[in-house]
């Protein structure tokens, strides 16, 4: 039982092709590995609207919204976890560092800070006073 020259070659052809097929799904995945891992579109974390951004989010009182809707006052994310324990506190620049916020012992994003919201936050104390 000799294997013909015409055998041998469609064998090698085969390998070839199959070779040249793992590489180009190989090229593939590639792509789409760098494809996820491109930063997506970002949702604001707050109120989840894929047109704006934590940052541009209009709603005036976030600080509020956020503790409302029970999220983590640091991270934005649906509160399953104490703020103290969040993850996010270790990106000390998205915490708010304001003296005035301090004193409440409430760490925060900085871009939900009270301080940033309009003075209507506080009505009740300014009609306390007349
Ligand atoms: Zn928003
Ligand atoms: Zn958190
Ligand atoms: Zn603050």
């Amino acid at each position: 039982m000799k294997r013909s020259n015409t055998q041998d070659i469609a064998d090698e052809a085969k390998k070839l092709a199959i070779a040249s097929a793992t590489a180009q799904y190989t090229q593939i995945f590639l792509r789409q590995m760098r494809t996820t891992a491109a930063p997506a579109p970002t949702n604001c974390k707050l109120c989840n609207n894929k047109d704006h951004t934590l940052e541009t989010c209009p709603i005036e009182n976030k600080f509020r919204f956020a503790q409302d809707n029970t999220k983590c006052l640091i991270c934005l994310k649906t509160k399953s976890h104490c703020h103290r324990s969040c993850r996010s506190i270790k990106f000390v620049e998205n915490l708010c560092e304001k003296d005035e916020c301090d004193t409440n012992g409430l760490i925060h994003n900085k871009f939900i800070c009270p301080q940033n919201c309009p003075p209507i936050a506080t009505p009740m104390k300014k009609a306390a006073k007349n």
